[in-house]
């Protein structure tokens, strides 16, 4: 049995035409259920549908053997007992610090609204700029309108939504996309297996 691990949402939509072409599918009916277990065409083969940031700890842990997971997770989660192993080049987008306008990034203390913490912290200090972050969950557009925050780190696909929101892009911390992340000791005792789905993947890329 292979259970691989997908959040609902971009990459889900993405992947599916990418298992597809792999020999996976999943039928409407399951995937229009309320199921969290889906099944697939094939008997051995589980899709479990979890919150994005939850697909690196399923994985880590052992509960699904691989799973599709954007870098931006990956990079806030770590990658202990996970194997990186595929770029899909799917949901493509980039982190990102935006502002009103350039000079609030010249403060002393730059304060930042993001829910990217690991990645800002790990940006600010290579630059060797004095942060404060203020950790959010979403909405992260609206802390520099209000004031709490002088800019944020976000993800920017087409930049609409900063612009709706009076924020321009300003620095260009890294490119993302999503990756097929894999459970170390899957790799060793389901190798075979595993190996055939990131083949069969990897060349309808
Ligand atoms: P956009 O307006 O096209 O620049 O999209 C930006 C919004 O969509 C932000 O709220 C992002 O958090 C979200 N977003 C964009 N691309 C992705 C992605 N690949 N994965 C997850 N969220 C994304």
């Amino acid at each position: 049995m292979l259970t691989i691990a997908l959040s609902k949402g971009r990459i889900l939509e993405q992947t599916l035409p990418l298992l597809k072409k792999a020999g996976l599918e999943i039928s409407d009916e399951e995937l229009n259920s309320r199921k969290l277990i889906l099944d697939t065409s094939l008997d051995d083969v589980k899709v479990i549908i979890i919150r994005a940031t939850d697909v690196p700890v399923f994985v880590q842990h052992g509960a699904a053997d691989f799973g599709i997971s954007g870098k931006d997770v990956l990079l806030e989660h770590g990658a202990d007992g996970l194997l990186e192993l595929l770029d899909l080049g799917i949901a493509q987008c980039k982190l990102m610090v935006a502002a009103s306008d350039e000079q609030k990034l010249n403060q002393n203390t730059l304060k930042i609204a993001t829910k990217y913490v690991n990645s800002t912290k790990r940006y600010f200090e290579a630059k060797g700029q004095q942060i404060e972050i203020i950790k959010l969950y979403g909405a992260m557009e609206l802390a520099p309108v209000v004031g709490l925050s002088h800019c944020i780190v976000d993800l920017v696909d087409t930049g609409n939504t900063l612009k709706a929101n009076g924020l321009v892009p300003l620095e260009h911390i890294i490119d993302i996309s999503s990756r097929l992340v894999v459970n170390a000791a899957s790799f060793k005792t389901k190798n075979a297996e595993i190996k055939f789905w990131i083949n069969s993947i990897k060349k309808n890329l």
